[in-house]
Formats: structure tokens, C-alpha cells, sequence
């Protein structure tokens, strides 16, 4: 794996085609009062790249441009947190949008465990480092350490897309997963409205 590191935006001439992963590190798990961090993104092929924002300075033309673009379908693992706290801090909804946790709710229907982990364990048979994951994503140099968990969490969605879309194809639920993931930009702004911990769906 390669992992190149940025600051505050992707370096000019650089361009992604077809599906890009996508993951975000933050200070913590409310958009509201931690700063996003850190974008990692990677075209499936090894390479990772990972934009650092030491400080809350988030113009990033070049970044905020690839998340738009609607011909580049963005995969997360979780999508309704990386979606709220990019839009949150950059102002941009990162659309179309595919997550593996949705696809894996869809239809590995005989467990309850879809983490990162548990699928790349489970899908593609590969054992992933979590270590890093609680750690101080504001620093102004990342470690090693840091910078190979923040790499690894994008390193592996494209094989795990492709093997949930045979999974959903399979199960006939590819429409339903389509349709899902097309709402979670409404799902996102629910949370940044103050609705993240209900169900409005719900009697
Ligand atoms: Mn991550």
C-alpha cells in the first residue's frame, strides 16, 4: 500500500474516475463540536490519499470538487456520519454515495456484526488493524501508525463493494439497497437538524 499525505486539499492533477472510497477522522462523533480532521480517499487500486486539515481551514477546492462530482459514486462504510460531517465542515454532500454497512445489513442478514472489520475479515479473509482508531486525529504531525489505520479504512471498500452487490444481486435486493443509499443525503441532514437519534419513521 501507498499512502500519500496532504495538507488542507488535494495536490492539482490529480483525478479519480468511476467509484472513489471514502472515509473521515474527527476529533469525535458530534459534527457540531468536533472538527472534521482528516479525508482519506483511494480509487481501489492501493494507493491512499489523505488530506489533513491541522486546522479548521476548510476551503479545499480541489477536494470539495471530487466529492461533488455526481459521476464519481463515493463508497463509505457508514455512510450517515462520513455524509453529515462533510457536509457539516465543507458545505458539500458527497453524492452519489454507496455504504458498505447498508449493503451488509442487506443482506448478511445471519449476523449482527458489520463493522469494517468484521466484513474485511469476514468478505475478503484479511485481518485489520483497529488500534489507531481512538486517537488524537487533530494532531499537527500524524504518526505512522496513524496515517497506515486512517489508509487501511479506505484500502479495502471497493472489494468489499463488489462482493455486496453479488451478495445483493443474489438476494434481489440491489434496488432496495439503490434506493437506501439515495436517501441516506436526507438521513444525514436530519442529523445536522436535530433529529439524529430518532426514527421518524417510527409509530
Ligand atoms: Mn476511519
Amino acid at each position: 500500500m501507498t499512502v500519500h499525505l496532504h495538507r488542507f486539499d488535494l495536490p492539482e492533477g490529480l483525478t479519480f474516475e468511476g467509484a472513489l472510497a471514502v472515509d473521515t477522522e474527527t476529533l469525535g462523533l458530534n459534527p457540531f463540536r468536533d472538527r472534521l480532521c482528516l479525508v482519506q480517499l483511494s480509487a481501489g487500486n492501493g494507493t491512499a490519499h489523505l488530506v489533513q486539515f491541522p486546522e479548521p481551514r476548510y476551503d479545499a477546492p480541489r477536494l470539495k470538487s471530487v466529492l461533488a462530482d455526481p459521476g464519481l459514486v463515493k463508497i463509505f462504510h457508514y455512510a450517515r456520519f462520513d455524509l453529515a460531517t462533510l457536509f457539516h465542515h465543507l458545505g458539500v454532500m458527497a453524492t452519489p454515495c454507496y455504504c458498505t454497512k447498508i449493503a451488509s445489513k442487506l443482506t448478511r442478514t445471519y449476523t449482527d456484526k458489520h463493522g469494517l472489520k468484521d466484513l474485511v475479515k469476514e468478505l475478503l479473509g484479511h485481518d485489520l488493524s483497529k488500534q489507531s482508531q481512538s486517537s488524537d486525529w487533530g494532531a499537527p504531525e500524524l504518526s505512522d501508525a496513524q496515517q497506515s489505520y486512517a489508509a487501511s479504512d479506505v484500502l479495502y471498500l471497493h472489494a468489499l463493494k463488489d462482493q455486496l452487490d453479488a451478495r445483493l444481486a443474489r438476494e434481489g435486493r440491489t434496488e432496495l439497497a439503490r434506493a437506501c443509499f439515495d436517501f441516506l443525503p436526507t438521513r444525514a441532514r436530519l442529523d445536522l437538524a436535530g433529529w439524529s437519534g430518532e426514527d421518524i419513521f417510527s409509530h
